[in-house]
Order: C-alpha cells, then structure tokens, then sequence
C-alpha cells in the first residue's frame, strides 16, 4: 500500500507549492544518510518522501492524484523515478541543484584543506609542568610565490572561457522530475571561473604546494600520554578559497622508570631493608621536585603507601594537582653470611607474639588489599 503523499510530508492538502519544497527540503536533510547513519531505513523513508514530492510538486500530478488517488497516476502511465537515483548526492543534486553536505564537492564550491599530525616527544616533567615544544611538519599550503591564485606573477588571470567563469558546466535533461539540471565542475578551470594565462613556475598553477612549516606549540602542564591538542587552521590549505584543515599534536610522554602515572596521581615504590622498616629510618623518595627524604616509622608493613598531597600531575586546564603516593616496598635480605645468619636467628628467637603483631588499626580486608597491590 502506497501511502498518502501529504501524509509522508506532513503538509495539508491545500499546502501551496512553495511551502511542499520548504517541507521537502527539511526531511530530506533530517533523512539525509550522513545524518542517519544508525537508521538503516533511512534510505527508504527518504525515497518515500522523495516520490511524494515527486506527485506533489507538479500541479498536474497533483491534480489527479487529488481526484483519482494513486491509481490514477499509475493509469496516466505515471511512475515514480526517485527509486531510480544512485545516490542521495544525485538526488540533492536534482532537486536543490547541489548536496547540502557537499558530499559530492565536484560543483567548484570551496574545499576545506584536509587534517594533519605531528607527534611531540615530552619528559614526564615537561608533563607536568607545561612547555612550549616547537614542532615541523609537512602540509599542503598556499603557494608562496602566486599567493595561492596559480599565476605567474605579474601574469592576468582571465575568466574562464569554456564555464564563462561559472566554474560549473552544466547539463539539462527531461525527467518526469521535470527539467533537471546537472552541474559538473569545469574541466578547464576545475571550478575556479577562472585561468592563469601563464601558470605559476613554482606550483604549476595549482596554487598548493607541499612545504615544511615549523610552529611553536604551548603544551598545558598535565598533558598525558596520547593526548591530542588541535590547532583549528594550521593543516593543509583549502582550495578555491576554502579554510585550511586542522593541526593535531599528538603528544608522547616518555616512561619515566621512577614513577608510574594513574590519572593525575603518581606512584613511586622505594625499597626499605627490613631492618630499617622495623627499626625506623629516612629515605630518599624521587619527585617531579627533585628527591626528597621521608620519613619511615619503626614498625612500618610491606605495602605501606604513603602520601604526598598534592605532588602528582596538575589536572589540565584545571589548578588542582594529583597526589604522589610512595609504596614503601620492604625488602627482606638474601645470600646471607654465617654472621648475619647467627644474628637473624638470634633475633629470630628473641621475637615474642607482641612483636609479630599487625598494626592493631589494621583489618584483614586492607591488609590482603595491601598485600596485593
Ligand atoms: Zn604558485
Ligand atoms: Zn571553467
């Protein structure tokens, strides 16, 4: 059952012309593929809506559709063409004279330059505090010598004779859409209306040419690993006056052996021989500071972490800074002497219940979660 061709659109019976286009115009965008990428009926609700145009468009196709309903058209020898069409390009290119998305982009319409990247090595201090990197790139970009136009200095530019500076060629056919209008880009000008009488030397006449740019990059302090920072218009030149691409940075922060990163904290393991940790002792603890020397109670576990407010990474953009949290990582000795041996044993049959005692605030929960870090 084919459905009724107001009711596809949505407008009333007596809707005048202009206001069917208007209403068109807005589902066709709303139904456009580009848009409806998760709808995969898209393409069908647009061909529906793109056949009720069809009838509702032309005054004589609508009059017998008004008194005959579909029937009528069909036996008027009438059928519709929007199944017909290859692409949703085709179809805007039939009906508005181009693709509002500009899929297409062969009308001469201004071409926005295409993205790049570059990649920056930093320090996790670098990181940390925020730096200004200078980075070289290879893009695309306006030639120096003809300012982009394709013209040898001093030469005129003159309109394009084959497109009279349209840049478009156009085609006219008879469809039942009624007359329908392809536009190509100029094969002369490629779009531009216009021609360099002598071509630039330097570019050929294309007014684009590969070059090595170097730019100085304000890095924030925090930036992680893999991070992104766009630069809006630094990439690749666009054509026929179009914006220029993007520039994206792409930021590699080195391993630092001494800290491992977890969001804005930092983590630092420091060896503490088990004597020091029982007796009590100072260590030295690296950070992003310099070293620092903490101090280790007596009776300190395996596992203990303790830490350092606000020593870690500064959130980026924001003030607040991450926390250094040091693992204090107790290590047991090995390959012992006959002495240190006598000693150990010694020591070993000195130690009463009290003493092999876990610290009392210390529940069995935290104390595996402590083991298992
Ligand atoms: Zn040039
Ligand atoms: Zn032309």
């Amino acid at each position: 059952m084919k459905r009724d061709p107001y009711e596809v659109l949505g407008v009333a019976r007596d809707a005048p012309e202009r206001e069917i286009k208007k209403t068109f115009r807005g589902l066709a965008r709303t139904l456009h593929p580009d848009v409806n990428t998760d709808d995969p009926n898209a393409e069908e609700h647009f061909k529906e809506a793109a056949e009720a145009y069809e009838i509702l468009s032309d005054p004589e196709r609508r009059r017998i559709y008004d008194r005959y309903g579909h029937e009528g058209l069909q036996s008027q020898g009438y059928s519709s063409q929007a199944h017909g069409f290859g692409s949703f390009a085709d179809i805007f290119d039939a009906f508005f004279g181009g693709d509002p998305f500009g899929g297409a982009g062969a009308r001469g319409s201004r071409v926005q330059g295409g993205d790049t990247a570059v990649e920056v090595e930093l320090s996790l201090e670098e990181a940390a505090r925020g730096t200004d990197v200078e980075v070289t790139y290879e893009l695309v970009g306006a030639c120096e010598r003809c300012q982009g136009n394709g013209a040898e200095p001093g030469t005129p530019i003159e309109t394009c004779e084959r497109c009279g500076g349209s840049g478009q060629l156009r085609a006219v056919s008879q469809t039942a859409f009624g007359q329908l209008v392809r536009a190509t880009a100029c094969d002369v000008c490629s779009g531009d209306g216009k021609v360099a009488r002598t071509p630039c030397t330097e570019c050929g006449g294309r007014g684009r040419k590969a070059q090595r740019r170097t730019l100085s990059v304000d890095i924030p302090p925090g930036i992680a690993d893999e991070q992104r920072i766009r630069l809006g218009g630094r990439g690749h030149a666009g054509e026929r006056g179009g914006p220029a691409g993007d520039l994206y940075v792409v930021v590699r922060v080195t391993a630092d052996e001494r800290f491992l990163r977890e969001g804005n904290d930092l983590i630092t393991l420091v060896d503490v021989p088990a004597p020091a940790a029982a007796l009590g002792a100072t260590v030295t603890v690296p950070t992003l500071d310099g070293d620092e020397e903490l101090e280790v109670e007596p009776g300190t576990q395996p596992g203990t972490i303790v830490t350092l407010r606000g020593r870690g990474m500064p959130a980026v953009g924001r003030g607040r800074k991450g926390d250094q949290q040091v693992v204090l990582n107790v290590v047991v000795p090995r390959n012992l002497e006959p002495r240190q041996r006598e000693l150990l044993e010694e020591l070993r049959g000195s130690l009463s219940e009290e003493n092999l005692q876990p610290p009392e605030d210390e529940s069995l929960f935290s104390r595996v979660r402590r083991a298992l870090r």
